[in-house]
């Protein structure tokens, strides 16, 4: 088994990794390099592989750093299927789209320029229709669920609780009758956060490719940060001013829905409160509120619970989603005490770009970054302290305040990472650092030097590794075939009926409730609880979709 580090090498974004066995070659994501124009210019040259050749992919995660060359990938060729969870697959949909949408508008933007410059046009990335149509081979499975991709492949997704739908995934390759196990933890997310689960332990691997985004980094405890972001918004709204805050569409923003809902429910805090608006100002991230809302089972006790007592935690009501052109520039006129949080989180694309050119030179006014920001992008260099500006040709003076609030990453920092590496049992042999600017890769190493009994290594892009299969110790080459047991299946059936029975029952006793005037608590209880209900369903239905396949 080979390992090539084609992406978030020595960089954050432009996940890629081919790994490539005795028959088959499959990649670990393929994300979009984001950054300055030197970084971005990555995403246009040709792939280290032919699309053609390769057999499968697996997807961590929606963000795009991860999964934005995927239209790219499918439009040179590539025909297999993307493992991934459900969610991901939900998110990527509307993030792939949106992003040939983007990119389809900058290109439109370029080319005007090149024109009056007299210079020849140039061709997006990719469009809106290629995303349509690489959407087509997500292939959605479930968290826990063993796939027997083929006969040297075996994978299953653990949760990253990272974003939505977030996995770490295990990936058994057998060869010469030798087994290995490679783990990519994918992008990792803090423990105890609002929303999502926890990130969950992995029990052994040979080989481990890790994250390393705040390998060199501390976050402020969950607290604190919930405190530092009330009182900016207090005294920044008491003064008169707009806070902006630049968010990731996914992930990051519903959190700040989740925390700001707490606090205009509050009947002391929530005085104050119900007088200042929150506007959601990115299409996408209204698209993504919803597959949240949709996906109730993904979520943590915490907010089960929450949802279960009636309460949408993604819903209050100063909560105002804009949805149209007109709406969003009427925001940017309108100099009302408010929030805005839009997209997109770097500040390097999207609506936010507006928001931040109406903003940064009214010193009532703050900003508040709550996610990492790339090096190149405009969130970077506004965060870094830059006093001037340029946005769309116009030279902007930064006379808001500027704040950053660490604690709400979607990534764990070095003591989360640290933990994390503690819980497996068999402790990997080779750990390779990935996904880090060098800094904090360097710093990660070291701590991880001191604390384990192991060497990592920091592969430079474009760097093969071979991981060699002979020391293993050989697997059983036997097939063993294993039938199911005869009572086991009788009391499954008998299950199954009794579940029909109680259906039957309940769509009855449901019609004749919803016949009636129900209650909006009441009613929303109704809704949550079928939603989860309906998923359920599928996953189970899900079950035999793929068991069927196997044995075709
Ligand atoms: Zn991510």
């Amino acid at each position: 088994m080979n390992i090539s580090f084609l992406g978030a090498a020595g960089t954050v974004t432009g996940s890629n990794y081919l790994i490539t066995t005795e028959k088959y070659k499959f990649i670990l994501d393929c994300g979009q390099f984001q950054g300055g124009k030197k970084t971005e210019a990555m995403n246009f040259t040709d792939f280290a592989y032919n699309p053609a050749d390769i057999d499968f992919m697996i997807l961590s995660h929606a963000h795009i750093d991860h999964s934005g060359r995927i239209p790219k990938l499918v439009k040179e060729g590539f025909k297999g299927r993307i493992y991934c969870t459900r969610g991901t697959s939900d998110l990527a949909d509307i993030l792939l789209k949106d992003s040939g949408y983007i990119h389809e508008k900058e290109t439109e933007w370029e080319n005007r320029k090149r024109a009056r410059a007299g210079l020849p046009s140039v061709e997006p990335l990719y469009t809106v229709a290629d995303a349509e149509v690489a959407v087509k081979y997500l292939y959605p499975v479930l968290y826990n669920q063993t796939i027997l991709i083929n006969d040297e492949v075996t994978v299953r997704f653990k949760d990253a609780g990272h974003i939505l739908g977030s996995s770490i995934v295990e990936i058994w390759v057998k060869e010469n009758s030798h087994e290995k196990k490679l783990v990519f933890s994918g992008d990792l997310g803090m423990m105890n956060k609002p929303l999502l689960r926890d990130p969950e332990f992995i029990d052994e691997a040979d080989y481990l490719l890790i994250e390393s985004t705040y390998g060199n980094r501390f976050h402020e405890h969950p607290e604190q940060r919930i405190d530092k972001l009330i009182k900016i918004i207090l005294d920044t709204t008491d003064r008169g001013g707009t806070v902006v805050i630049p968010s990731f569409a996914v992930g990051r923003t519903q959190e700040i829905i989740y925390e700001l809902n707490k606090y205009y429910d509050n009947k002391e805090e929530g005085k104050r409160f119900n007088k200042i608006p929150v506007y959601i100002d990115s299409p996408l991230a209204t698209r993504a509120t919803e597959i949240f809302r949709k996906n109730a089972e993904v979520f943590d006790e915490e907010t089960r619970e929450f949802i279960m007592s009636g309460d949408n935690p993604l819903d209050f009501k100063n909560l105002h989603f804009t949805k149209t052109v007109e709406e969003s520039i009427a925001l940017n006129k309108n100099v009302a005490p408010k929030i805005v949080i839009s997209a997109s989180g770097m500040a390097n694309a999207g609506r936010i770009k507006h928001h931040l050119k109406h903003n940064l030179w009214r010193p009532e006014c703050s900003v508040i970054f709550v996610g990492y920001q790339a090096e190149g992008t405009l969130g970077r260099i506004i965060k870094n302290g830059e006093k001037n500006v340029r946005i769309f040709g116009e030279q902007i003076q930064i006379n808001a305040e500027i704040h950053s609030i660490e604690g709400f990453s979607g990534h764990a920092d070095q003591n989360g990472l640290l933990d994390w590496l503690k819980g497996f049992k068999k402790f990997p042999e080779k750990i390779f650092i990935v996904h880090g600017e060098d800094d904090s890769r360097e710093g990660f190493k070291n701590v991880i030097e001191s604390t384990f009994d192991v060497k990592p290594i920091i592969p430079k892009m474009n760097e093969v590794f071979n991981c060699r299969m002979e020391t293993a110790e050989p697997v059983e080459t036997v097939e063993e075939v294993l039938l199911a047991d005869k009572e086991d299946t009788k009391e499954l059936l008998s299950d199954l009926a009794h579940l029909q029975e109680i259906y039957e029952s309940t769509l009855k006793k449901t019609g004749s409730i919803l016949a009636k005037k129900v209650k909006e608590d009441e009613f929303n209880l109704i809704k949550n609880k079928l939603i989860e209900m309906e998923r359920n369903i599928i996953n189970l239905g899900m079950l035999l979709g793929d068991r069927y396949e196997d044995e075709a």
